[in-house]
Order: C-alpha cells, then sequence, then structure tokens
C-alpha cells in the first residue's frame, strides 16, 4: 500500500489532482480512530488518495466514497484494488446532487471535498445520512488563505468560488442544526457536529 500511496502523490502532481495535505489527512485520520467511527461517506473521491487513506485508519472502518469524473473514477478504483481495498472501499460513479442514497443509509462520517462552489448543497443534501452522534467535515475550508480576503480579488471565477466558500462559513457559524469548529490545518478543516 505504501508505494501506491506514494504512486498517487506524484500522480496528483503529474495531472494536477487536488488530493488533500498530508497534515489534513492525517488529522482526520486521527479523529477517525479516537472517535471509534465505522462508516464514512465522502464526497469527491478524485483517485482514491483520501479514501484510501481513511479506510487504513483502523481495522473496521469502512467508506463509501463518491466521484463524478470518469477517469478519475476508473484511477479510484485502480487504486482502490491495489491497495486490496475492495472490502472496506465502495466507489460510487455519479454526481453526489444527483445521487439517490436508500434512506436508511447512516454514516458517522461524512467528508465533503467535491466542487468547491457547492459545499452548503452537499451539506444540506448530506445531513439527513448523518448518525445523531456523526460528524461533517469539510476540506479546503481557507482555500489557499483566499477565504476572508474576497473584496481583494479582481471580479473573475476566482472571486465566485471564495465568495461561495465564505457564504459555506457564514452558514456553518449561523447554523441552528450543528456546531462547528475550524481547523488551521493543511488548506483549512470544519468539524461539525449535531448541536445537543
Ligand atoms: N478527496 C480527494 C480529492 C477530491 S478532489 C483526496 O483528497 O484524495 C475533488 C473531486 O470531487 C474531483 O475529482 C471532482 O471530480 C469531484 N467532484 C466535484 N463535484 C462533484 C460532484 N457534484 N459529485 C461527485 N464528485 C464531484
Ligand atoms: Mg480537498
Amino acid at each position: 500500500m505504501k508505494q501506491t500511496i506514494l504512486d498517487m502523490e506524484q500522480y496528483a502532481i503529474d495531472y494536477n489532482v487536488p488530493i488533500i495535505e498530508k497534515k489534513s489527512i492525517a488529522f482526520i485520520m486521527k479523529y477517525i480512530k479516537a472517535k471509534n467511527i465505522k462508516s464514512v461517506l465522502e464526497i469527491g473521491s478524485a483517485i482514491g488518495y483520501s479514501a484510501i487513506l481513511m479506510a487504513s485508519s483502523t481495522p473496521d472502518v469502512v467508506v463509501t466514497t463518491i466521484e463524478r469524473d470518469e477517469t478519475r473514477y476508473m484511477e479510484c478504483l485502480k487504486n482502490v484494488k491495489k491497495c486490496e481495498m475492495e472490502k472496506k472501499i465502495t466507489v460510487v460513479f455519479q454526481d453526489a446532487l444527483e445521487l439517490n442514497l436508500s434512506d436508511d443509509l447512516k454514516y458517522d462520517l461524512i467528508f465533503i471535498d467535491a466542487a468547491k462552489g457547492q459545499y452548503t448543497k452537499f451539506f444540506e443534501k448530506y445531513k439527513h445520512f448523518l448518525n445523531p452522534n456523526g460528524t461533517i467535515i469539510t476540506d479546503n475550508i481557507k482555500f489557499h488563505g483566499y477565504v476572508g480576503e474576497s473584496s481583494k480579488l479582481d471580479k473573475g471565477n476566482l472571486k465566485s468560488l471564495v465568495e461561495k466558500i465564505e457564504s459555506y462559513v457564514d452558514f456553518l457559524k449561523n447554523n441552528s442544526e450543528f456546531d462547528t469548529k475550524f481547523y488551521d490545518v493543511g488548506d483549512g478543516l470544519s468539524v461539525s457536529t449535531w448541536k445537543k
């Protein structure tokens, strides 16, 4: 598995795939262990890097991961196989905003790491699949340090993307159902749990 992980890191550089930062995935793996998380739903598999590392956190955690890009989905399947993780990881080839999961599926952890402009939509759709003690973690909450600085950016795609992440941060801060903590690790993580 170690070599496959290294190969994936190189592939991500060569093909410009935005895989998670090492410090962030280390944080999530620690969280999975500490909270004894058994099931994870990931939105945005890319090539399977974070899914494989999350699945390797403990012997019994299983991961379902969703990816809409066919090339990345195929690459993800290949990597899951190479790591002999087929029993622990289910890869779903679909747009997460179109997918209809069965209502009785529930997860201990939902990891949002797909299109940054759609974070609020993912959160609102997938919170219904979270266990009562479950957690939603979101990656790239700082987006290279631009979040909070959108007013300084020129009009364009970057500005509008950053504004969307800023509005997601506000959405989390003002959420009546969830408490959220923000962590300055890697590209920024948020950790949301149901209010008690
Ligand atoms: N979690 C991965 C990186 C994911 S990059 C890792 O750290 O290793 C984000 C991925 O989300 C991209 O591959 C992109 O194709 C996918 N994506 C974006 N929007 C999506 C959507 N609506 N449904 C499914 N996948 C999506
Ligand atoms: Mg990310």
